[in-house]
């Protein structure tokens, strides 16, 4: 399957995040965020490993304590033995210019430092505190994600601005100067970390809100309004279900729009489940829009009365969970495999057709059909299956098929 898309991408400036190109036309880059306590440096060192595996680009981690920031360079060196290069970045608030003071080690093991205007200092002690970071990122030639958060946005600036809305002849609705707020705070922040030193092409911009429709206005006005490359997520989006729609929603309206230059999908974990739910998201959002491809998907039915045992939904769901399984391995050994498309059909009635269009499909069942399972490869009938060993039959011919198709990076070294 070729990926077909009509998005143009923004122009934005290329912003290198330690070896990983973020705009200026590469590739909408996935990143991720940690949970665990930075200062445990082992279920850290677990959990960023975890998320990189899982096909994360970027990985962010909290720096709140000294403690913390000491722990930064020491992950960093243990992620490095395990031959995990995934840039890290550090997500500062409040303290970040006496960590950064205390701990040049940790600025130095970071890619990139996540500076949030509105959580960086008050008054006259707001820009001392801003000038340590981004003085700290020019110093060790790191990059700098400016990123406004409605959460914790600059109460002074918003004062300000809703003072002058105030007096205007016709003032603008609160909530139309809370996104200019957003976007004033971003644009300022970035213009003076340029007045001290940082290139342009090292900031990268992000003014997340937790609702879909204030996300793409601001996000569209940004856009507009400047080339830094953009950092695309919705803050807080929730968990299960409501968070990855939420998520999708939001993102596949601008991505849609050439708006996006790195993302994540910020997601509630729910009791027990893994962190790396969120890069899978992310990862699917882009393949399903035609924008890249991570894993080989596959296509199944909803099924209906026709399916009446759980046979058809186990074998979507095993061959799905076997093929991102393989991709850590696969991803280097069969380069193009993750454009594979695979079929898995309910019933002859829709089967053989969409089975047709997938690389590889299988037909299985419906009731009262006749207990055979027929497959499709690249478009042409090949096997009839029966039996009770179905599944473990397909996955050898998808198998088969990946070994056959996708050139063996492994063979051709050899
Ligand atoms: S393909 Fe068959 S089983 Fe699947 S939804 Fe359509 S009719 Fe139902």
């Amino acid at each position: 399957m070729s990926l077909t898309t009509s998005i143009v991408r923004r122009p934005t400036r290329r912003v290198l995040v330690g070896h990983v190109p973020v705009g200026g036309g590469s590739p909408v880059v996935v990143q991720s965020m940690t949970n665990t306590d930075t200062a445990d440096i082992a279920g850290t060192v677990a959990q960023v490993h975890a998320l990189w595996q899982a096909g994360s680009e970027l990985v962010r981690l909290t720096v709140n304590t000294e403690e913390t920031a000491r722990a930064v360079p020491v992950i960093r060196e243990k992620l490095d033995a395990l031959g995990c290069n995934v840039p890290l970045i550090g997500d500062f608030h409040f303290n970040g210019h006496r960590l950064i003071k205390a701990v040049p080690e940790c600025a130095e093991a970071l890619a990139k430092l996540r500076i949030n205007p509105g959580n960086v200092g008050r008054g006259a002690k707001k820009d001392e505190q801003f000038a340590v970071l981004v003085e700290a990122a020019a110093r060790y030639g790191k990059a700098v994600r400016i990123g406004v958060n409605w959460g914790s946005l600059d109460q002074e600036l918003l004062a300000r601005m809703m003072d002058e809305n105030a007096k205007r002849p016709q003032p603008h609705a609160p909530e139309f100067v809370m996104r200019n707020a957003l976007i004033t705070s971003a644009l300022d922040s970035a213009r003076r970390a340029e007045e001290l030193g940082l290139p342009s092409d090292r900031i990268i911009l992000s003014c997340k809100l937790s609702g879909v429709q204030d996300l793409v206005k601001v996000y569209r006005d940004l856009a507009s309004r400047s080339d830094y490359a953009l950092h695309l997520g919705l803050t807080e989006a929730g968990m299960g279900s409501k968070g990855i729609v939420a998520s999708s929603a939001a993102l596949a309206l601008l991505l849609q729009e050439g708006i996006g230059d790195t993302i994540r999908v910020s997601l509630t974990p729910q009791p027990g489940e893994s962190r790396t739910t969120e890069v899978q998201v992310a990862q699917e959002i882009l393949q399903v829009m035609g924008i890249r491809s991570f894993t080989p998907l596959v296509t199944a039915c909803p099924g209906c009365g026709r399916t009446t045992s759980t046979v058809f939904q186990e074998l979507a769901q095993n061959i799905q969970n076997w093929l991102r399984s393989q991709m850590p391995i696969w991803r280097k050994q069969y380069p193009g495999v993750e454009t594979m498309n695979v079929a898995v059909m309910g019933c002859v009635v829709n089967g053989p057709g969409e089975s047709k269009h997938a690389n590889i499909g299988i037909s299985l069942p419906g009731t009262g059909e006749t207990p055979v399972a027929p497959v499709y490869v690249d478009g042409h009938k090949t096997v009839t299956l029966k039996g009770d060993h179905i599944a473990e039959e397909f996955q050898a011919i998808v198998e088969d098929y990946i070994q056959q198709t996708y050139v063996s990076q492994k063979n051709d070294t050899q």
